[in-house]
C-alpha cells in the first residue's frame, strides 16, 4: 500500500499518523488488493464485505456498525427511470458513515486518543459517532449556521462541538489552528475517508449484476461522493470487473461552484471565489482541497461539472417527497443537475443513471419545513 503526496510524489510510511505532505499537498493511498467476485456471495451485507480493498491493516481495528449495502431503488424522473442509491440509510443519516467507518478505523489503528475536525455537519456527525464507537475523544468545528439536528447529533455522540461564526471556511481555519495540538481527522485531507465512500460504487456494481451504470451524478463539495465513485469504479476497471468507467458528473450549487468555473473556463487551478449562501449547505465548499483529483476523475470518465440554481431545489424536494423519499436540500442538487444534463443531451433517456441520495431529510427538518411552506 502506497501513501504518497498527489502534488510532489513524496512517500510516507502508512503506519505513521499524517494528514498532509510537508509540501502542503494532499495525500492519497493506493491499496494493492481487491476482493474476488466469487467470495462476495458468502459475506454479510455491509460495506466491509469489500475488506481487501479497504486500507486497514488489522481486523481488530475495524470500527463498524455493520453499515452499508443501501437500497438501489428505481424511480421515475424526467420521463425515464433512474436508480436512486438510498445512501441516507446509515446510522447517522448520511453517506458520510461510509468514510467515517474507515477513517476512524485508521485513527484507531494509529493509536490516536484524541482527534478534531471541521465539517458543515454530516461529516462531523459521522466522525463523532464512529469516534464514540472507537473510544476516541473528538472535537468538532462547524459553522454556527449548521442545521440544529446535525448539532444535536454531534453533541449526543459525546463530541465537543465548537460553533464557529462566519462562512464554512472559517471553521476550517480554526480547526487547522487547533490541529497544531491534536490530530486533524479531516474527512477531506485524510485519504482513508474516500476509500470508505468508494464502497458505494462497489455496491452499485453488485446490485446491477456486476455491471457499471452508464452515468452517475453526485453532489460535490470536497468530493467524497465523487472521488468515492471514481476510486471504486477505477479499482473495478483495473481488476477487469468492468469494461469502462461510468461517466461521472459532479453537481455544485451555482452559489458556490468553484469546480464548475474551473471546468467551464478551462482554468489551470481552482479559482478563488466568493461563495454566496446556499440551501445546499452540505456542498458549500469554496476551496476544495482535492480539486486536481476531482478534475481528473471527471475528465477521465468523460463526465462534467454542472451548476444548479437554488430555486430548482424546493420543487425537487416536493417531487421526491411525493414518491416517499425525504432528502435534505443538498441531496436534491444532483437531480437538478441530471435534468440539465438531459436537456443538453449529455445524458440520454436510455442511459442507466445512478444518483446517490446523500442525506436524510430529517437532518434539515427546520429548513424543509420552511421550504415546503413556500
Ligand atoms: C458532505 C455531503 C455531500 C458532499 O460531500 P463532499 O465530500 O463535500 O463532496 C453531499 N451531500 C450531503 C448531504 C453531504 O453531507
Ligand atoms: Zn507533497
Amino acid at each position: 500500500m502506497e501513501f504518497a503526496c498527489i502534488d510532489c510524489g513524496e512517500k510516507y510510511p502508512p503506519r505513521e499518523p499524517r494528514w498532509r505532505c510537508v509540501c502542503g499537498g494532499p495525500l492519497e493511498v493506493a491499496p494493492n488488493a481487491i476482493f474476488s467476485r466469487e467470495s462476495l456471495a458468502k459475506r454479510p451485507a455491509t460495506l466491509w464485505r469489500y475488506r481487501e480493498a479497504i486500507p486497514i491493516e488489522d481486523d481488530t481495528n475495524v470500527v463498524t456498525m455493520d453499515e452499508g449495502m443501501t437500497p438501489l431503488v428505481p424511480l421515475a424522473f424526467g420521463g425515464a427511470e433512474i436508480l436512486c442509491k438510498l445512501d441516507f440509510l446509515f446510522p447517522t443519516g448520511s453517506f458520510k458513515d461510509r468514510g467515517a467507518t474507515v477513517l476512524m478505523s485508521k485513527m484507531k489503528e494509529w493509536g490516536l486518543a484524541q482527534v478534531l475536525m471541521d465539517s458543515s455537519g454530516n461529516a462531523a456527525a459521522a466522525v463523532a459517532a464512529y469516534a464514540a464507537r472507537a473510544g476516541i475523544e473528538c472535537d468538532i468545528y462547524a459553522p454556527a449556521s449548521t442545521s440544529p439536528a446535525k448539532c444535536a447529533q454531534i453533541t449526543a455522540y459525546g463530541a465537543n462541538l465548537h460553533k464557529i461564526p462566519g462562512p464554512r471556511a472559517a471553521s476550517t481555519a480554526v480547526a487547522m489552528e487547533a490541529a497544531k495540538e491534536r490530530f486533524y481527522a479531516s474527512h477531506f485531507w485524510n485519504p482513508w475517508f474516500n476509500h470508505g465512500t468508494k464502497t458505494w460504487a462497489f455496491e452499485v456494481w453488485e446490485q446491477l449484476g456486476f455491471k457499471a451504470p452508464d452515468a452517475v451524478v453526485a453532489p460535490a463539495g470536497h468530493g467524497s461522493a465523487l472521488l468515492g465513485a471514481y476510486l471504486g469504479f477505477s479499482e473495478l476497471l483495473r481488476a477487469g470487473y468492468i469494461d469502462e468507467l461510468p461517466k461521472i458528473f459532479a453537481a455544485q450549487a451555482a452559489r458556490c461552484a468553484p469546480m464548475v468555473r474551473m471546468w467551464e473556463e478551462n482554468l489551470g487551478t481552482v479559482p478563488e471565489i466568493t461563495p454566496e449562501d446556499t440551501i445546499a449547505e452540505g456542498i458549500s465548499i469554496a476551496a476544495p482541497v482535492r480539486w486536481k483529483q476531482m478534475r481528473e476523475a471527471v475528465r477521465e470518465s468523460g463526465g462534467g461539472f454542472v451548476a444548479v440554481q437554488d430555486e430548482t431545489i424546493p420543487p425537487l424536494l416536493r417531487a421526491f417527497g411525493a414518491k416517499g423519499v425525504l432528502m435534505e436540500p443538498t441531496s436534491a442538487v444532483p437531480f437538478a443537475a441530471l435534468a440539465l444534463l438531459k436537456e443538453q443531451g449529455k445524458v440520454k433517456q436510455s442511459d442507466s443513471v445512478v444518483v446517490p441520495v446523500t442525506g436524510h431529510g430529517l437532518k434539515a427538518a427546520d429548513k424543509l419545513e420552511k421550504l415546503m411552506g413556500d
